[in-house]
C-alpha cells in the first residue's frame, strides 16, 4: 500500500508540473487527464457512473439495481441507446443452456472456452473466458427477463465445436438491447443520450471518483456539448465498446486497414474511452487484433442482410472461388482462417474477386433474412447450376464436379476437402433451386482495449494493480479473445462483464 500511496503521489506531482491539478473546471486543458481539488464544481452526483448503453452497460446497471443501488446512471453520447449492441445480429451463445439439455447437445463452460482459446490462437485469457462462459446462463436469463425472444433452435457458428448460439427472433441486438432499456425505465436506472464522456477525474489518492461529461453533445455535426463534472460514491463502468470506426486508430495498429475497408460497426465505435483510460495508466492489449467479418457482403453496407443470412447459411453451403470454380475454405471455420483465405480470392490483377455462396433455396429459405437479401438485390435466386455460372463467370464443369462432390460428403457426413463438421449438413444436399450471395470481409469487432481482471476492475501500467474507482466491460476491454473473436460470443462478454463490473462495484 506503501507503494501505492508514494506512486499517486508521484502522479500528482507529475500532473501539477504539467499544470493539470485543479484544472478541473478549466474548458480544454492541453492533457485532458483531470485531477479535483477544493475548486473543482461537481454538477451532479450519482453512487454509479456507467458511461456507454450497449449489452455491457445495461446489464451493468440493471444487476446494480438488483443487488440494492439506489442511484445508477447511464450517459451516452449518442441520441439513442444501444451502440454495436443495437446493430448486432442477436447471436448469443451459452453453454449448458436449456435448449442444448432439450437437444440432448454434450457442452459445457470448459469446452466453450477451449473452442474459443483455439479461434483466439492461444492467446486469449483462458480466465476470462471461463468466467464468461461459467456464467453466461444468467446473462441469458437476464435477457429473458427482460422480455427477449429466442428462436426456439441452436445454430453452430463457425469455430464452434457444438450448436450453442441461440438467436433473437428479430435477428438483431434491438432484440434484447430494447427489453434490457426498458427494463432499466422500469426499475429505475436513469438513462441519458446526447452526453459524452471526455475525461476521468480522480482524487489525492488516484482514485477515479468522477468525470466530465459533455451533455448536449451531438455527434457527427458541430456541437460538442456543455462540460458538467459528475462525481461518483462508488465507481465509474467504463462500457463504451471498440474503435473499428476510428480510422486512424485502427490503420495505426494495422495499415491495411485504409478507409476503402468497410466496416459493419455504427459511427459510434471511436474509441475515444479507451485512450482516456490509457492516459492514466491503463494498460493496452492486443490493439492491433482487429476482426474482419467473412460473412459480410461487398454489395451492400455495414452488417446489412446478407451477414445473417450467411452466418446462418454457411453450415449447409459451398463457398466458392470464381476462377476456380472450385471450394477454397471451410465454411464454417472460425473467422480469421475464412476471412484470411476470401482475401485470397483475386483476379489475375491482384484486385479482390469476392467468392459466391451457394445453397439451396429450399434450405435458405428457412431462415427469415433471405426474404430480404432477395428483396433488396443482395442475393439472386437462380434455377439451374448453368444460370449461376454464366452469371459470375465460373467454369461450369468443375462448379457441377465440385458440387457432386460436396454432395458425397452431406451423405457420408465427412468433409475430406477441408475437414468442416457436418452435423448442420446432413441431409442438406446442394440442389436447385439456388441462392447465392457474394461475401468480402469487412472490419467488425476488435479484440484490443484496456486489461482488466475476473471483477471488471482496470489494472493499472505502474503497479499492475487495479485503478480503484474504475471498471471496464465488453468490447472496450481487450485481451479477451485473443486473435480472432468466436462469433456470439461478445453478447455473453459483454453482459456477464457488466453483471461482474456490478457485483464488484457493489462490494466496494
Ligand atoms: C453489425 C454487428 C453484428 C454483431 N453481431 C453479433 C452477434 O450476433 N453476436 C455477438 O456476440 N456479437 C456480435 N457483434 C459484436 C457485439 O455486438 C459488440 O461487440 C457488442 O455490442 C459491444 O457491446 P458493448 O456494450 O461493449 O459496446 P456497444 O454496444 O458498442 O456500446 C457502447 C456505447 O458507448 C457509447 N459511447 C462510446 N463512446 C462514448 C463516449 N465517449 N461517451 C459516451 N458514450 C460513448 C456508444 O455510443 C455506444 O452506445 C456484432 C457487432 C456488429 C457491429
Amino acid at each position: 500500500m506503501g507503494n501505492d500511496k508514494e506512486y499517486q503521489a508521484d502522479r500528482r506531482k507529475f500532473l501539477v508540473s504539467m499544470g493539470l491539478a485543479g484544472a478541473a473546471t478549466i474548458a480544454a486543458p492541453a492533457l485532458k487527464t483531470m485531477a479535483a481539488d477544493s475548486s473543482t464544481v461537481w454538477a451532479e452526483e450519482h453512487e454509479i457512473v456507467i458511461i456507454g448503453s450497449g449489452f455491457s452497460g445495461l446489464a451493468a446497471a440493471i444487476e446494480a439495481k438488483k443487488l440494492g443501488a439506489k442511484d445508477v446512471v447511464v450517459y451516452d453520447k449518442m441520441p439513442y441507446f444501444g451502440g454495436n449492441s443495437t446493430y448486432n445480429g442477436g447471436l448469443f451463445a451459452v453453454p449448458n443452456s436449456p435448449l442444448q439439455k432439450e437437444k440432448g447437445i454434450k457442452d459445457s463452460p470448459e469446452i466453450m472456452a477451449a473452442d474459443q482459446l483455439k479461434a483466439g490462437r492461444g492467446v486469449a485469457d483462458k480466465e476470462l473466458l471461463l468466467h464468461v462462459a461459467e456464467h453466461a446462463g444468467e446473462a441469458l436469463q437476464m435477457s429473458l427477463d427482460a422480455g427477449s425472444e429466442y428462436f426456439p433452435y441452436l445454430q453452430q457458428l463457425g469455430g464452434h465445436s457444438v450448436p450453442r448460439t441461440y438467436q433473437t427472433t428479430v435477428a438483431s441486438g434491438g432484440g434484447i438491447i430494447r427489453p434490457l432499456v426498458e427494463q432499466c425505465r422500469k426499475i429505475g436506472v436513469k438513462l441519458v443520450t446526447r452526453a459524452k464522456f471526455d475525461t476521468l477525474i480522480f482524487d489525492d489518492d488516484g482514485k477515479v471518483i468522477g468525470a466530465k461529461m459533455l451533455m448536449g453533445h451531438y455527434f457527427g455535426r458541430d456541437q460538442e456539448g456543455t462540460p458538467m463534472n459528475i462525481k461518483t460514491k462508488r465507481g465509474i463502468l467504463v462500457a463504451t465498446g471498440g474503435f473499428a470506426r476510428n480510422i486512424n486508430l485502427r490503420q495505426a495498429q494495422d495499415p491495411t486497414l485504409t478507409e476503402e475497408v468497410t466496416s459493419t460497426n455504427p459511427p459510434s465505435a471511436t474509441g475515444e474511452a479507451l485512450l482516456e483510460m490509457f492516459k492514466i495508466g491503463a494498460i493496452p492489449v492486443h490493439m492491433a487484433y482487429i476482426q474482419t467479418g467473412p460473412w459480410a457482403s461487398p454489395d451492400e453496407d455495414g452488417f446489412g442482410y446478407v451477414s445473417n443470412y450467411s452466418i446462418y447459411n454457411f453450415a449447409h453451403s459451398i463457398s466458392i472461388y470464381i476462377k476456380t470454380g472450385k471450394r477454397f475454405m471451410n465454411e464454417i471455420a472460425d473467422r480469421k482462417t475464412r476471412a484470411d483465405a476470401q482475401l485470397s480470392c483475386r483476379d489475375d490483377n491482384g484486385d479482390p474477386l469476392p467468392p459466391i455462396t451457394i445453397t439451396s433455396y429450399i434450405h435458405a429459405k428457412e431462415h427469415p433474412t433471405m426474404k430480404k437479401v432477395l428483396k433488396y438485390g443482395v442475393g439472386w435466386k437462380f434455377e439451374t447450376i448453368e444460370e449461376v455460372a454464366a452469371r459470375f463467370n465460373v467454369p461450369l464443369e468443375p462448379l457441377k464436379a465440385q458440387i457432386k462432390e460436396y454432395n458425397g460428403y452431406v451423405k457420408s457426413g465427412v468433409d475430406e476437402q477441408f475437414g468442416k463438421p457436418m452435423e448442420k449438413a446432413k441431409g442438406k444436399f446442394i440442389e436447385a433451386p439456388f441462392v447465392v450471395v457474394r461475401n468480402w470481409p469487412k472490419v467488425h469487432y476488435c479484440q484490443g482495449g484496456v486489461k482488466i481482471d475476473v471483477q471488471a476492475r482496470v489494472i493499472n501500467s505502474a503497479d499492475w494493480k487495479p485503478i480503484p474507482g474504475l471498471y471496464a466491460a465488453g468490447e472496450v476491454t481487450g485481451g479477451v479473445h485473443g486473435v480472432s473473436r468466436l462469433g456470439s460470443c461478445s453478447i455473453p462478454d459483454c453482459m456477464v462483464m457488466g453483471m461482474t463490473a456490478a457485483r464488484t462495484i457493489m462490494k466496494s
